[in-house]
């Protein structure tokens, strides 16, 4: 994949971009990641990209045609999705995350003041994704979140390639609780199915806690109609639990 981040703060990426799973993963060649600074390319002396905004009002305003040269410069063939980072989005998650691992070339533009122009929007944009409720001062985090999240999914980031269809939300489900040693700690053990070595006995150990998670925590994620008829049996099963101890 190659991912393009527009930006005017380049120096934001510095340091979580060459760590951990990305620096692996842009090691082996998984990801090609540029950061762009905006800013190269304004036409004018002082190399400024912002302005007042028409009718009046606080802050300044992304001028688009920076962002067009740049976004031009970096995909002169049309080819990548183009994504701004913007409040008014999408609400970013596991599944478009994992759709947009599919992608060869995304470009991430990052807003900052009080936005873009809208002719931004209008003419460059696939997708605007937001990654919460929440205003940012700039969409330099909001990339970073997208980038960490899409590159641990390419095949070949994570240890196990299948590691991460069986994190939180990737099957409808939250993850199953997770414990390492010791296998006492202040007197708290593991679950002793853990410890069985019956590897069937802990799939449906993890199964049942990871439906028992969901519905606890967030029943809005679970599809019955994705659920299997042991699902169904263990959900069954939790509700009667629930029910006994009130
Ligand atoms: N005035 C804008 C509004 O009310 O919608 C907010 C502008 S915000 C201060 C500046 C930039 O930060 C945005 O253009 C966007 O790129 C980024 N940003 C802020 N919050 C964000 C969020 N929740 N998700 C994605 N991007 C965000």
């Amino acid at each position: 994949m190659r991912l393009d981040i527009l930006t005017l703060f380049p120096g934001m990426f510095s340091g979580p971009l060459e760590e951990s799973i990305i620096k692996r993963a842009r090691a082996k060649g998984l990801v090609d990641i540029r950061i762009i600074n905006i800013r190269d390319f304004s036409t004018n002396k002082h190399h400024s990209v912002d302005d007042y905004p028409f009718g009046g009002g606080v802050g300044m305003v992304m001028q688009v045609d920076p962002i067009a040269r740049a976004v031009r410069h970096t995909d002169p063939d049309c080819e990548a999705r183009v994504i701004l980072t913007c409040p008014q989005g999408k609400i970013f998650n596991q599944e478009l995350a994992w759709e947009l691992a599919q992608e060869k070339h995304l470009v991430i533009i990052c807003g900052h003041y009080e936005g873009v122009d809208e002719r931004v929007r209008e003419v460059l944009v696939d997708d605007e994704i937001s990654i919460g409720d929440y205003v940012l001062t700039g969409g330099e985090i909001p990339a970073l979140v997208l980038a960490d999240a899409v590159i641990r999914l390419l095949p070949g980031a994570l240890g196990a390639d299948d590691a991460a269809r069986e994190d939180s939300f990737s099957m409808g489900l939250l993850e199953y609780p997770q414990y390492t040693r010791p296998e006492v700690w202040e007197g708290r053990r593991v679950p002793p199915v853990l410890l069985s070595g019956n590897h069937e006995q802990i799939r449906l150990w993890r199964r049942r806690e990871a439906l028992s998670r969901t519905i606890k925590r967030r029943p809005d994620l679970l599809d019955l109609k994705n659920l299997s008829e042991e699902d169904l049996k263990l959900l069954a099963e939790i509700e009667r639990e629930c029910e006994r101890d009130g």
